[in-house]
């Protein structure tokens, strides 16, 4: 009998790669999504296998799932800087009213749940490289502050049902990741500059672009949260790729990968409450994982922009 995951953002940019990484390691899976920023297109290569169910469901909604269930990954949220600008309840209402729907489902069913939290916790961080021991620097009421208190709540609710309930609980904190299926118009630094790149506009550097961030492919992030779903740590474990650039030199490297883009870069103004800096320090995840990054930037942005090179050739 293969044993059953529940992913809550199922048809989502992360989401859609655990499926298939899921089904790979031989399990029934269940993906759940609400389709207000998923796309039914990143699993649709799925459908018809008798392993794969899509529901369409809000799972700030009372989840209902018959039968076993053995895991849960909770990866549905709003997780661009527009997205949760534009849907600043959805993205509140899924990070603490979703999770607490998902964390009484786990302690029901007896599964254990991983969650997705993010380096936004950290907010514009005043320790660098992260530790998983930094307690973060965020403005409650800023912009940002939607996603990043939602994830917070969702961090202090899912260790109160660790503690107070004996669910078997994983955090992970994810930093900047990217890989085929991230949405083009997501408005996040990668796919804004490689659409502009792709449609010779202007590549939109926000600030004077010395704030940095650090860029994890897709795969080795799937691997991360596999092998933590899989340990016995419970407090949160820090994925993502340490090799730390400026916005700036990223938008000139996505520049010289497109040389056939007559687009220039151009300075914009930087958004409130922008973190200056980001980097994770991984040796938690080295010392209990086992694991790194494998794939360098180069590498994976060349199998990003094809697979964003496809993606806007084809008819809208
Ligand atoms: N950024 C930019 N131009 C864009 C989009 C983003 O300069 O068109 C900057 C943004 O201000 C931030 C960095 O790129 O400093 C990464 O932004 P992203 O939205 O990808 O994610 P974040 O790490 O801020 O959540």
């Amino acid at each position: 009998m293969k044993k059953t995951v529940l992913i809550t953002g199922g048809a989502g940019f992360l989401g859609s790669h655990l499926c298939d990484r899921m089904l790979a390691e031989g399990f029934r899976v269940i993906a759940m999504d609400n389709l207000i920023t998923g796309n039914a297109d990143n699993i649709a290569h799925l459908m018809g296998n008798p392993d794969f169910e899509f529901v369409h469901y809000d799972i700030t909604n009372y989840v209902h799932i018959a039968g076993d269930l053995h895991y849960i990954l909770h990866f549905a949220s709003p997780a661009s800087p527009i997205d949760y600008l534009k849907l600043p309840i959805q993205t509140m209402k899924v990070g603490a009213l979703g999770t607490h729907k998902i964390l009484g489902l786990a302690r029901a069913k007896g599964a254990r749940v991983l969650v997705a939290s993010t380096s936004e916790v950290y907010g514009d961080p005043l320790e660098h490289p992260q530790t998983e021991g930094y307690w973060g620097n965020v403005n409650p009421i800023g912009f940002r502050g939607v996603y990043d208190e939602a994830k917070r709540f969702m961090e202090a609710l899912t260790m109160a049902y660790h503690r107070y309930h004996g669910v078997e609980t994983r955090i992970i904190r994810i930093f900047n990741t990217y890989g085929p299926r991230m949405r083009l118009d997501d408005g996040r630094a990668l796919p804004a500059f490689v659409g502009q790149a792709l449609r010779n506009e202007p590549l939109t550097v926000f600030g004077d672009g010395s704030q940095t961030r650090s860029f994890c492919y897709v795969s080795d992030l799937v691997e991360g949260i596999y092998r933590l779903l899989m340990s016995n740590e419970t407090e949160p474990v820090n994925i993502g790729n340490p090799a730390e650039i400026t916005i700036l030199q990223f938008a000139e490297e996505i520049l010289r990968l497109l040389p056939e883009s007559t687009s220039k870069i151009e300075l914009r103004p930087l958004p409130a409450d922008d973190p200056k800096v980001r980097q994770p320090n991984i040796d938690k995840a080295r010392a209990l994982l086992g694991w790194e990054p494998k794939v360098g930037r180069a590498e994976g942005l060349e199998k990003t922009l094809d697979y964003f090179k496809q993606t806007v050739k084809q008819p809208a």
